[in-house]
């Protein structure tokens, strides 16, 4: 069958775009949203049932719908969860909401388009004729498409060393996918464990462990051992910027950020006035620019910006000092077998040295790979028929700045567009639901718009 959209992906931004076009498309028109996640709807994000992951924007900043802010919170006072728009909701019930509002839709079976969910994987793709894109699917079927919006996020990080060298016995102690929680359930309590990685995904494992009954050793090692700060329970007001007035050279642009730090009564204050105009700030940045960012201030950004809900820092923060959590910086080289146990070489930030750190568990929480397209078969394929074209800092697909795949070869009649952190390149703030709700609105919108006067 050939459908007037293809939705690849099963995340929040494929389930976004899914909503919009169902508000805007006339019942003759008809979407496939192809993907196999378990969680369909939920993605990695949303998919957790720990109470304790909890989200890390705002319960009134997270309405699927950015015209109706307090859908949301509204939907949680519906479910008896008295939260308040400031309030830091589980991701869980997060999860569950998306899918209730798309199930809402759904329901309303005479009045909206044909929407068929495929559980499977897009393997591979190409151009039929001039107007039609096929999708190879992995389950031996093939579907067409007139439009089609990516939405497949991005890869989760591998480990940085290879352990293929490791008896199994051994290897069975290094966990490479944290997000199937039943590895929690092999660590005895007073095991020590050493987490790679120390951003978001790392404080997720440590409480989760906690609340498994865990009460050894955690060891964390990061490149720049730095790890997420917290969000205040009363943020301070934002700072305003005038974008024109700011500087597009990085080194004078963070003067003016560190100047104006010191005049407000908490950095948070600065980050939160960025935040509605980063895009616009990413977008002014020439390439060179941008690239010194990523090699320069990323995981100073990462930290500021991405930050946690403050009672979970709280927590986080009495096991860093009580000596139960240790943050180190270095670089890890090897992992070797130690009897039953494991023992991780790495070399000290800043230094030559040679440290070890022996645990019983290894556990990777490099988080979120921006490995831009390499970390998907489906659109290296689509590269190599030059249907797509990697952005210059590889962090995704080259996209314009209305969302529109750039393709030397997609004619023009197809309508092709990403959404969610693929299209980071063009707006770099693109990973999180206040931005992908905007866009997936603005994707389905000018869909709807091309079908319609087609
Ligand atoms: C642990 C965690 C916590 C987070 N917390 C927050 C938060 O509190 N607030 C916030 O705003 N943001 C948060 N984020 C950011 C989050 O990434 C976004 O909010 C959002 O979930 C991104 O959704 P997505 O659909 O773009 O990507 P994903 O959720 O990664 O979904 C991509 C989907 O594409 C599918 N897919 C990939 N390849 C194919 C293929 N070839 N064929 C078919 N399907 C395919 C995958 O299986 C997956 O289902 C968090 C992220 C993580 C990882």
């Amino acid at each position: 069958m050939i459908y007037d959209v293809v939705i690849v992906g099963a995340g929040f931004s494929a389930i976004a775009v899914t909503c919009n076009l169902i508000q805007q498309l006339p019942p003759t028109a008809s979407i496939a949203v192809i993907g196999d996640d378990p969680g369909f709807g939920r993605g990695t994000a949303y998919r957790t049932e720990l109470h304790l992951h909890r989200l890390n924007v705002p319960a009134g900043r997270m309405s699927l719908h950015p015209d109706q802010p307090s859908d949301f919170v509204d939907w949680l006072k519906s479910r008896n969860v008295p939260l308040q728009e400031g309030d830091f909701a589980s991701r869980g019930d997060y999860g569950l909401y998306v899918r209730d509002t798309l199930a809402r839709l759904l329901r309303r079976k005479n009045e909206r388009c044909r929407v068929d969910f495929i559980k499977a994987k897009a393997s591979g793709c190409f151009e039929q004729t001039s107007r039609t894109l096929i999708f190879d699917l992995n389950n031996g079927d093939q579907i067409g498409a007139r439009n089609v919006v990516l939405c497949l996020g991005v890869g989760n990080a591998n480990l940085p060393v290879d352990i293929a060298g490791l008896s199994s016995a051994v290897r069975s102690r290094v966990v490479e996918n944290p997000w199937r929680l039943s590895w929690m359930n092999r660590v005895r309590p007073e095991d020590s464990v050493c987490i790679l990685g120390s951003g978001l995904t790392m404080i997720d494992q440590v409480l989760a462990l906690r609340a498994h009954g865990h009460r050894g050793h955690i060891d964390v090692l990061s490149r720049r051992g730095l790890a997420p700060l917290g969000h205040v329970r009363t943020p301070p007001p934002a700072a305003q910027f005038d974008i024109g007035a700011l500087p597009t050279r990085l080194s004078e642009l963070l003067k003016v950020l560190r100047a104006r730090s010191r005049t407000v009564t908490d950095w948070r204050a600065v980050m939160d006035g960025l935040r509605p105009v980063t895009q616009q700030l990413w977008q002014r940045l020439p390439t060179e620019e941008r690239r010194r960012f990523l090699r320069h201030v990323l995981p100073w950004w990462n930290v500021h910006r991405h930050r946690v809900a403050p009672d979970v820092y709280a927590q986080f923060e009495a096991l860093l000092s009580e000596g139960t959590v240790r943050v180190r910086a270095g670089f890890l080289g090897a992992i070797e077998a130690d009897g039953k146990r494991l023992k991780l070489a790495y070399r000290k930030r800043g230094s030559q040295a040679a440290e070890q750190v022996s645990a019983d568990w290894l556990i990777n929480c490099t988080g979120m790979e921006r490995a831009g397209i390499s970390h998907s078969p489906l659109l290296e394929e689509m590269r190599r028929q030059t249907l797509i074209e990697a952005d210059p800092l590889r962090l995704g697909i080259s996209v314009d700045d209305r969302s529109r795949v750039v393709s030397k070869k997609l004619n023009e009649e197809i309508g092709a567009y990403v959404v969610g952190a693929l299209s980071a390149g063009q707006f770099w703030e693109i990973t999180a639901v206040p931005d992908i709700r905007v866009q997936a609105k603005k994707v389905a919108t000018e869909l709807a718009a091309r079908i319609s006067s087609s």
